[in-house]
């Protein structure tokens, strides 16, 4: 069977390449919601063509989820997952359309993942074309994980539709040197303000109250919650503050990022965020929360997906893909609640590059070809999982 699938992909090279270039020129910025709806049409016609029963989940301001599900087998079904929005602006196919050179690929998303959508699809039409019919297999993509979901339920809905699953694949960028992601950090963020009273710094300085000042004191305090060794950090990252130079500060405005690795510390973390707002150290100024975006969770390293993990580099090496090492990243991705729906998750499974979110990404012709082999190969062994 498996040569058969493998071979499915050999003569189907050209019709890989041909929907990848048709969906790399459509415009599918997180914001570009009507051309995020179109690519999501179009790629659920791809599977109900391929022979998948299809859905979408629609959201009303941001882009909705496509899925598609091959019926068949017994065994719990395996999930190939990731997301249709890119980081770009519309405009930007314009610019830079999908164009091959020299073995690569470009153009906006080519790489962040737009290759891992094709991949996902050809995989199920190859497996179906061999007669695969152990258990069903379901694609799942995503229309607004750049920014983290922001404007919908699609982090809940990702759990509810993996949950059963004996293994998932999120089809993310992969990486140039071959590594799977087996883990992941969560990220967060939140804006907070500090309301002071502004007065003339040479008139009248005694009444003001330094809105800076008391927020200086604060910024301290944040950075200094960051714990290198539970695996959580913070970085006051955009700092606003004050009108003139002449004038006591009224008003003084920060951004935070936080990143953690453990998926069930978000409420740990927005509590200790709170205990330093809370503190006053220049009597008069107020201090008050702005946001505090809870964002993507952390991809956690569980026996799971280390067994995963161990079956995918057996089924590189037997099949002569080379010797994947796993690797963490500090970025998130959906792939977290995967697992937090207690299924063994892989990530950046995609098609390999590099530079991504940049106008310089790029994709490896060669390697959409050869990933979508592995997932095969690596499905017609999880019975050894
Ligand atoms: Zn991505």
């Amino acid at each position: 069977m498996k040569q058969k699938a493998f071979q499915y992909i050999d003569e189907n090279k050209a019709g890989m390449l041909k929907l990848w270039e048709e969906i790399v020129n459509m415009e599918s910025g997180s914001a570009c919601l009507e051309g995020l709806d179109i690519l999501a049409d179009k790629l659920l016609r791809e599977f109900s063509d391929a022979g998948a029963v299809t859905r979408k989940i629609g959201f009303e301001k941001a882009g909705g989820i496509a899925i598609g599900l091959f019926p068949g087998g017994e065994k719990p079904p395996v999930l190939l997952s990731g997301h249709m929005d890119t980081v770009f602006k519309s405009g930007e196919v314009q610019k830079r359309p999908f164009t091959l050179r020299d073995g690569l690929a470009y153009g906006p998303g080519v790489l962040d993942m737009k290759g891992g959508i094709v991949i996902a699809l050809f995989v199920a039409k190859a497996l179906k074309s061999a007669g695969f019919n152990d258990r069903p297999i379901k694609l799942l993509f995503a229309g607004d994980e750049e920014i983290g979901h922001l404007y919908s339920d699609a982090a809940n809905a990702f759990m509810e539709e993996a949950k059963g699953c004996a293994a998932a694949f999120n089809c993310e960028t992969g990486l140039i040197d071959n590594s799977i992601i087996v883990g992941r950090k969560g990220m967060a963020n939140f804006k907070a303000v500090v309301h002071g009273v502004a007065s003339h710094a040479g008139n009248d300085p005694k009444r003001g109250r330094s809105a800076i000042l008391e927020m200086a004191h604060k910024v301290i305090d944040i950075q200094n919650l960051t714990n290198w060794d539970e695996g959580y950090t913070f970085n006051v990252g955009t700092i606003e503050g004050g009108t003139v130079v002449n004038a006591v500060p009224g008003r003084c405005e920060i951004s935070v990022d936080i990143r953690f690795i453990d998926p069930a510390i978000t409420p740990k973390l927005k509590a200790m965020v709170e205990e330093v707002l809370a503190k006053t150290y220049i009597e008069g100024t107020t201090t008050e929360l702005l946001s505090f975006n809870s964002g993507i969770q952390a991809m956690k390293t569980t026996e799971g997906v280390e067994k995963l993990f161990a079956l995918w580099k057996k089924t590189s090496e037997e099949n002569g893909f080379g010797v994947p090492l796993p690797t963490h990243s500090g970025g998130a991705s959906d792939a977290a609640y995967l697992v937090l729906a207690d299924v063994p998750t892989l990530c950046s499974t995609g098609v390999k590059g590099a530079n991504n979110h940049s106008p310089e990404e790029y994709a490896v012709v060669d390697s959409l070809y050869e990933r979508a082999k592995l997932i095969i190969a690596t499905i017609l062994k999880l019975d050894e999982l």
